[in-house]
């Protein structure tokens, strides 16, 4: 303990001394940390955010490499094994490489993992590799040009395909990929992106659209459900449903293809939450952790630190966090409000 007054550690601590990590008071323990390493981003997903894009945060807003390695080393204490790295856009950020060398550095050395939208991971993806990079998620809604430019609002479908394949080349395996169903968009073609997939040895995973985009547009009318996904993918392939127990925490329900070997994953957020089993921190760009997604508040962990806080002071700081946080998301009930930042500030 540094003995410096530090209002927002003890304002904020409060899980019990007799448990350890990051426990709430839902039973629950949280072990994976999904840090946002920029907020920034090259393309403009509809589901997401708006053609012109968001303010960015400043640099000096920014944990610089030293905070962010210092921040997730105190989760690490409390218990977290998996690190993933998002965004935003996480290759944007330019010492990526460097921020996953010194991850991995860490005892006990997390496993380490990134959700990229895939431009530019061509050329990353073996330097990534290389420091410590275990596996990665890219996220692609469409292997149709016209279909990907309508939805990223970007022609940059081949830059994606080429990420992939580095990523595979580079060993990066399994190697995911994340899609969202948007109406009248590319729900018509999931079926081809599950072929592509298939052909190429990626695993592919679906995800309903949820209500983080920054223009709040997201409409619980219009969204494309886990079941309606399946209805269309069944069109064309036979889906098996995997046991239940195969899944722990793992969100996805996910399903044997045409027999087997290969599986396709259907996230239901929003129409069955999986928040029971939920075992997520988060870590904003600029250093606010937050116990979910669709919290309203957070707690600022950058303020303290740069005033000087003990690595222990910052762990008050997280427990504290964590065991406020909510049984479950609330969509569609009365009470639901959508988080004022959106997911690309929080980090995806
Ligand atoms: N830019 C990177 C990417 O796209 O993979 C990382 C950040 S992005 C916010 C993380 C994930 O969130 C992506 O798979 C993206 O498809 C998903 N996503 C973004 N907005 C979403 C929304 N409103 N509903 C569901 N998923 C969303
Ligand atoms: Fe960028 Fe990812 Fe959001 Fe698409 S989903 S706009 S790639 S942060």
């Amino acid at each position: 303990m540094t003995g410096l007054p530090f209002p927002a550690v003890r304002a904020t601590s409060g899980a019990p001394e007799g448990l350890p990590g990051l426990p709430d008071q839902f039973g629950r323990v949280a072990q994976d940390l999904r840090v946002s390493v920029t907020d920034r981003c090259n393309l403009r997903c509809r589901y997401c955010m708006p053609a012109e894009g968001l303010p960015w945060l400043a640099k000096p807003e920014m944990l610089t490499d030293d905070e962010l390695v210092r921040i997730v080393a105190v989760f690490v204490g409390l218990g977290v094994r998996q690190v993933r790295l998002t965004g935003g856009e996480p290759l944007l950020r330019r010492s990526l490489v460097e921020v996953v060398r010194r991850i991995a550095a860490l005892e006990p050395r997390p496993r380490i993992a990134m959700t990229t939208n895939g431009v530019g991971l061509d050329r990353l993806a073996q330097p990534l590799a290389d420091a410590g990079l275990d596996r990665v998620n890219v996220s692609l809604d469409t292997v149709d040009p016209r279909e990907f430019a309508d939805l990223t609002r970007r022609d940059r479908l081949a830059d994606v395909e080429a990420g992939l394949a580095a990523a595979a080349a580079a060993g990066l395996t399994p190697v995911k990929v994340n899609a969202v169903a948007m109406r009248g968009i590319n729900d018509h073609s999931v079926a081809d992106l599950l072929r592509w997939c298939l052909d190429r040895g990626f695993e592919l995973r679906f995800i309903e659209q949820m209500p983080l985009d920054a223009q709040h547009g997201w409409d619980a009318s219009t969204m494309i459900a886990a079941h309606e996904v399946r209805t269309l993918l069944a069109e064309r392939f036979t889906l098996t449903p995997l046991p239940e127990a195969d899944r722990g925490s793992a969100p996805a329900e996910r399903f044997l293809v045409d027999g087997g070997p290969h599986t396709v994953g259907i996230i239901a957020s929003v129409s069955a939450p999986f928040c029971a089993a939920c075992d997520r921190t988060r870590l904003t760009a600029d250093g606010q952790v937050r116990n979910c997604l669709f919290s309203r508040a957070e707690t600022d962990l950058r303020g303290p630190l740069r005033a000087g806080a003990s690595d222990a002071e910052l762990a008050d700081v997280i427990r504290g966090e964590m065991w406020r946080k909510a049984r479950g998301h609330g969509i569609g009930t009365a009470d639901f409000v959508q988080p004022d930042r959106p997911m690309s500030a929080i980090g995806g």
